[in-house]
């Protein structure tokens, strides 16, 4: 196989895998359905500019139908390249919405020099996109978060903030009238770095704001992509143990009752085990009776 064709190939294996992970995260989660308008947030990074990419993709051939409308905030950051996105967006044809409101100015003025400006810039960005959904008359609200921030927030929130919380596929807005969806959930970074160099995305810089990255975010990123060169194949095992969580092994009283659980004296056939085999502590141990809880515990 030439260089070129085996080229062709790799992309062409790439594409399927991002437009099934795609599709599998919609239907897992019931993203979209017939006769939805999705407002696709477009903000000129590579993970947007693939949402829409993908998503118009998928439109043609689902089962069901349903609209797409690019929408773009601009910000009035320092320097952002009007033009590019609105070339773009006419170039394929998509129906869209540029909103322009500075909110780059509101964040200069209420935040002092030198410290972070993500947190107030993000919640003012989070309300004016569902006002402009709620008037474009939009269902729901397709944002570009992939694979690796899921599981970067869960370890955000695990070391910082004391809680297994990660960031979900599908959520209800804080003000009760939007539906947020992540159609990337199940894609890698990797693949969507990979994606825009083939697209050729017309690529806008995301540091036009003149604010650092979120070290602390930076940092865990950087843990996790450390973790997955040395053990291939751990970010994927991580983020597929948030779908998989079993409360009666973890501490969350509300999620289990711990405190009023009671042994019926039934062995629990091909239940779960009372100790966990790989507990680090020497040889596995022989099999043991299992107590079943009495049904109306669990
Ligand atoms: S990096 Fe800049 S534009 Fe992005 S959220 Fe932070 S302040 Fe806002």
């Amino acid at each position: 196989m030439s260089h070129k064709d085996k080229e062709a190939h790799e992309v062409n294996k790439l594409s399927k895998r991002l437009h099934r992970q795609v599709g599998e995260a919609i239907g897992d989660f019931n993203m979209i359905e017939a006769g939805d308008k999705v407002m696709v947030c477009l903000s000129g990074g590579k993970d947007s500019y693939a949402l829409l990419d993908i998503l118009i993709n998928l439109r043609q051939r689902a089962p069901i139908d349903f609209e797409l409308v690019a929408v773009n905030l601009d910000q009035k950051q320092p320097g952002f390249p009007e033009e590019v996105l609105p070339t773009y967006l006419k170039s394929i044809g998509v129906p869209f919405h540029i909103e322009e409101q500075d909110t780059y100015s509101i964040v200069k003025k209420l935040i002092p020099e030198g410290k972070t400006t993500c947190s107030l810039c993000s919640r003012l960005r989070r309300g004016i996109l569902y006002r402009v959904a709620g008037e474009l008359g939009c269902t729901k609200i397709a944002l570009g978060h992939h694979r690796d921030d899921i599981v970067t927030t869960l370890m955000l929130n695990m070391f910082h903030g004391g809680k297994m919380k990660g960031m979900p596929p599908k959520l209800v807005s804080d003000d009760g009238k939007n539906v947020v969806i992540r159609p990337l959930a199940y894609v890698a970074e990797s693949d969507l770095i990979r994606w825009a160099e083939h697209r050729q995305f017309p690529i806008i810089p995301c540091n036009l704001c003149g604010s650092q990255e979120n070290l602390q975010r930076a940092a865990i990123k950087a843990m996790l992509q450390e973790w997955e060169r040395k053990t291939p194949g751990r970010i994927d095992n991580m983020f597929r143990a948030m779908g998989n969580i079993v409360p009666s092994h973890m501490m969350d009283k509300a999620l289990y009752p711990f405190t009023t659980i009671k042994a019926t004296g039934a062995a629990f056939e091909g239940g779960d085990i009372a100790f966990d085999e790989d507990e680090g502590c020497g040889p596995t141990p022989e099999p043991v009776r299992v107590i079943r809880l009495s049904p109306e515990a669990v």
